[in-house]
């Protein structure tokens, strides 16, 4: 981890090129890599020299970006993978296997709600959601013998809890297991789960990081600080000898620092494949290069916005951790004192059709599946990505049938609060 501040990792981190080497990350479009003997080769299947062989395990692009990120949350070790939901499914899937059990909070991103809820479950993983603030209680019950990690969202999209990263990482560090935290939203820009106890960071790389809309991509960063070993009869993956690498246990060669991002790369990337592409990586690099000076502008503005809607009689509610008063401002001021995301909740009063109609009208604002883009757009999760839930699952959620996610841009704060007020005389 370099000394140096956020905004100078932004725009230095990850890539410091030698005499007369190219400025910008260079772009390593190549799927192989050439070596002189077949020992050479053999001493990097082995694990047992530093290199690279074929982009399905490692690139360097990559590399240089997925330092990056790792400096920026202040960790050990750090990946790029092909999406954000591949990055969560190798987090957990890394150290929970058939017949494991995990404790997540409930108002998670609808993707990742699928993931777990569903098809790990058919991979024979089971999870427990709680609420983010579920009592004490109810958190303690949540855990039993085959728990292997705690998940949670630090601003849950699109319900904007916040997640009270200090509680539950205690939480899951007395019951012997790490607590893993989707930093999508906050960015390390606003957030640093690790200074509050979470062990292992993941990225949605599509969202603010990219900040473009230009590539889907996503990260996974290490802390170094969770003790395998010490907890060794739950982490067999990684503290006894995996027989498809020679019998290598990952947390003795690699040690706390290296064991988890290695064997994720060694068996999950080489077995699943999910790499993002080194072109991906560049494009994720230049966003990166702005993210201190985007994060920002996207709070600066999603703040104003907030704060309109809040007075708009047409409004049933606002959902926005950096407003005052709102129900997670205390934990937010606490976790991001700086701000926290571009993204604001509301409800358009006359319930599901009042919201469609809003919607209809906007015009700098575009109806998109996606959020934490440069350019405004907004969605209706429960006619678009939650629709798979049903009304109960909705709730718990966090959604309600009339809930508008709108993502602040980094446009002039007046035009899209004009925006918003034009539509809303439709409604
Ligand atoms: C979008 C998102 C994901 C999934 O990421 P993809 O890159 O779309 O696969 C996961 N978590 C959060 C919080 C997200 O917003």
């Amino acid at each position: 981890m370099s000394d140096y501040k956020m905004n100078t990792k932004c725009v230095q981190s990850g890539y410091t090129p030698g005499n007369g080497e190219p400025r910008q990350i260079p772009i390593i479009q190549s799927t192989t890599f050439k070596y002189a003997t077949s020992e050479d080769m053999g001493k990097l299947f082995d694990l047992e020299a530093d290199g690279y062989f074929y982009t399905r395990l490692q690139n360097p692009t990559n590399d240089y970006v997925a330092a990056k990120i790792c400096d920026l949350e202040g960790g050990t070790a750090a990946m790029l993978t092909s999406s954000g939901q591949a990055a969560n499914f190798y987090a957990i899937f890394n150290i929970a296997n058939c017949g494991d059990h995990v404790v997540a909070s409930s108002t998670i991103y609808g993707g990742t709600y699928n993931l777990f809820h569903v098809t790990m479950r058919k991979m024979g993983i089971e999870f427990t959601f709680v609420e983010p603030d579920c009592s004490d209680e109810e958190l303690e019950a949540a855990f039993r013998p085959n728990t292997k990690a705690v998940f949670g969202e630090t601003i849950a999209n699109p319900a904007l809890t916040v997640f009270d990263i200090e509680r539950f990482a205690k939480a899951a560090h007395a019951h012997g297991v790490p607590l893993i935290i989707d930093n999508t939203f906050a960015t390390p820009v606003n957030c640093r789960p690790f200074e509050w106890g979470c062990d292992i960071v993941t990225h949605s790389t599509t969202k603010y990081m990219d900040g473009h809309g230009a590539g889907v991509g996503g990260c996974i960063v290490d802390s170094g600080k969770f003790d395998w070993m010490a907890h060794a009869e739950k982490f067999p993956g990684l503290c006894t000898p995996d027989d498809s690498y020679h019998g290598i246990t990952y947390a003795e060669r690699f040690g706390q620092a290296g064991a988890f991002i290695t064997k994720a790369t060694a068996q999950l990337m080489r077995d699943f494949g999910s790499i993002q592409s080194p072109q991906n990586a560049f494009l994720l690099n230049l966003g990166l290069e702005s993210l201190h000076v985007r994060m920002a502008r996207h709070c600066e503005n999603g703040l104003a916005v907030a704060k309109f809607l809040k007075n708009h009689p047409k409004v049933s509610f606002v959902t926005y951790p950096g407003l005052e008063g709102d129900k997670y401002y205390d934990l937010a001021q606490k976790y991001m004192p700086n701000g926290t995301c571009g993204v604001v909740s509301f409800g358009v009063k006359g319930g599901r059709k009042a919201a469609e109609t809003f919607m209809k009208h906007l015009k700098l604002a575009a109806i998109e599946t996606h959020v934490a883009d440069a350019r405004t757009c907004c969605l209706h999760p429960a006619s678009a990505t939650h629709r798979q839930m049903n009304d109960a699952e909705l709730v718990a959620a966090g959604i309600t049938p009339d809930l508008v996610r709108m993502s602040c841009g980094i446009e002039d704060a007046e035009d899209l609060i004009a925006d918003i007020a034009q539509a809303l005389e439709q409604v």
